[in-house]
């Protein structure tokens, strides 16, 4: 039997407790869950088929009570002595994507993002849309290619016109970044014809993980207008590998920020879901921002109300992130785009003057959030390097 040593500051205390899906060499894939600095294999230690399959997504199907007793459970099994064939180093597994993505929907719920991309894509006009504060404004992306953290990003090509340019042509992105996100997992879906309200979010929502929404603000720019986002983001969303359960985000919540006009009815919270998550960005290893999650104008449970409103479903897998995380300050933008105003400002990476990204550049968005007392709850890190464009037909 294994007694797992948990440092006192760990942000994978007892109070974490987040899901993942790993394997050893040679092993299948199944779930674990992260304490301290080992993964402990639930397949083994709860002996239960639910966490033998290669994603979250039978465990998420149970529902909210499951999730307490299960997490109750592991609270108990770690606490006390483990199996010794159950616990595994973290650093010798190989994680892999948590659940199967059903429908990824990414919303634009900072307010302070939304303002500075309108100055950025639409100068001279307002920069929030009427609409803005009235709904959270949403696109529908691509489930199939959101990857896990350590994924490599293929620089996208495609059409890009500058407005200097007369003509478009095909070719690599020349103005590929990123946007820093929380999204949210959904565990138990809801039917055709039914509307999640704000108070039923924690019965649906299982859990929340870190984003990193890559994206060609050249071809985005050209192609946005008038149906909003496409081949500018499809061609990879990636995520962290570990899944925070809602249930550990508790000492986290917090108010939203004031909501003028007040929202229509269907999207007023009796609780608010505000969350206090504080966002790391770096680039090639040096820390360029630090955005503030609870600046955040829509909550989580705001954004599922709205995407159900019109009585569409959801499903177990579903992922929706919040848009960008970008706070009132220069040091809280969560998008390059943002960080260089357009690549006008260039920032300082290790003593080069940068803009937009490279190949070879590499990003890590990290995150933690305060839990019970003093304990900190992580998220882990969502990594992914630049490598060159492929070949295609141009
Ligand atoms: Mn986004």
């Amino acid at each position: 039997m294994t007694t797992i040593a948990i440092p006192d500051d760990s942000l994978f205390g007892l109070d974490n407790l987040p899901y993942g899906v790993f394997s050893t060499p040679g092993s299948a894939r199944r779930v674990g869950v992260r304490v301290g600095d080992s993964v402990v294999d639930l397949a083994v230690a709860l002996g239960e088929d639910v966490f033998a399959g290669r994603s979250l997504n039978g465990f998420m199907a149970q529902g909210q009570q499951r999730w307490v007793a299960v997490r109750e459970r592991i609270l108990d099994l770690v606490s006390g002595d483990v199996p010794d064939d159950a616990v595994h180093p973290a650093g010798e597994v190989t994680m892999h994507l948590p659940f199967e993505v059903a429908d990824y929907v990414d919303f634009y719920a900072s307010e302070h993002h939304a303002t500075n991309l309108g100055r950025l894509f639409r100068p001279g006009a307002e920069p929030l849309m009427p609409n803005w504060k009235h709904l959270p404004v949403g696109y529908h992306g691509r489930a199939g290619t959101v990857v896990v953290s350590g994924t490599g990003i293929v620089r996208p090509q495609g059409q890009r016109k500058s407005p200097d340019e007369q003509q478009p042509s095909f070719g690599e992105s020349r103005r590929l970044d990123i946007e820093a996100e929380v999204g949210f997992v959904v565990g138990t879906g809801s039917a055709m014809g039914t509307a999640v309200s704000c108070e039923d979010f924690a019965r649906h929502v299982f859990g929340a993980v870190l984003v990193n929404d890559w994206s060609a603000r050249d071809i985005q720019a050209w192609e946005y207008v008038p149906l909003g986002p496409f081949l500018g983001k499809s061609f990879a969303t990636s995520v962290s590998a570990w899944v925070v359960p809602m249930l550990a985000l508790e000492s986290a919540r917090t108010a939203n920020p004031p909501q003028d006009p007040q929202p229509l009815p269907y999207l007023r919270e009796r609780q608010p879901w505000g969350l206090d998550i504080e966002l790391a960005v770096e680039w090639n290893g040096q820390e360029v921002s630090r955005p503030q999650y609870r600046d955040m104008y829509w909550s989580p449970a705001q954004m599922l109300a709205h995407l159900t409103a019109n009585g569409a479903s959801s499903r177990t897998g579903d992922l929706f992130a919040s848009g960008t995380v970008s706070g009132p300050e220069k040091h809280q933008r969560g998008a390059f785009i943002e960080l260089t105003w357009g690549g006008k400002e260039p920032v300082d990476v290790n003593g080069e003057e940068r803009t937009f990204l490279r190949d070879g550049d590499e990003v890590n968005i990290s995150a933690t959030a305060p839990g019970p007392g003093s304990a900190r709850i992580g998220f882990g890190e969502v990594r992914g390097r630049v490598v060159p464009a492929t070949d295609t037909a141009g």
